[in-house]
């Protein structure tokens, strides 16, 4: 997998493009999702180089996974729906119909889910 700087993510973390900074840290970056699927929905991205999650789970330091995931439930926190709740996907490839090539976790919540994969759900 071959990261391509040219995306939006890298541009943001470059400050080239602007967000709506909600969380940041050594690891991490976490602002809004510009088109919100539900009331709370937040995008959390890791500052260093990496595709998609697949990409990221193979070839991140022990620290920089470590410090990913401790990130995300701390922005959960931050965003009052530890106790609500909250849903977390990250989409890798084609059939997942990944958007953008730098791995990003989409938190999800502030109201009901409903079934996993909406009308899709078997
Ligand atoms: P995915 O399909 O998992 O790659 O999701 C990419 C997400 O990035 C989509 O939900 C977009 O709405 C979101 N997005 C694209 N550009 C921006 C941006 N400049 N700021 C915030 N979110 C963005």
């Amino acid at each position: 997998m071959i990261y391509n700087a040219d995306n939006i993510f890298a541009k943001i973390l470059e400050n080239k493009i602007p967000c709506k900074k909600f969380y940041e840290d050594e690891f991490v970056l976490s602002f809004p999702d510009i088109n919100p699927l539900t009331s709370v929905h937040l995008l959390i991205i890791p500052k260093g180089s990496y595709v998609s999650f697949h990409d990221f789970s193979l070839k991140a330091s022990p620290e920089e996974l470590a410090g990913f995931f401790r990130a995300v439930g701390l922005i959960a926190k931050k965003a009052g729906v530890e106790r609500s709740g909250y849903r977390l996907i990250a989409n890798h490839g084609r059939d997942a119909n990944q958007e953008v090539p730098h791995f990003h976790m989409h938190l999800l919540g502030g109201e009901p889910l409903g079934s996993m994969l909406g009308s899709r759900h078997r």
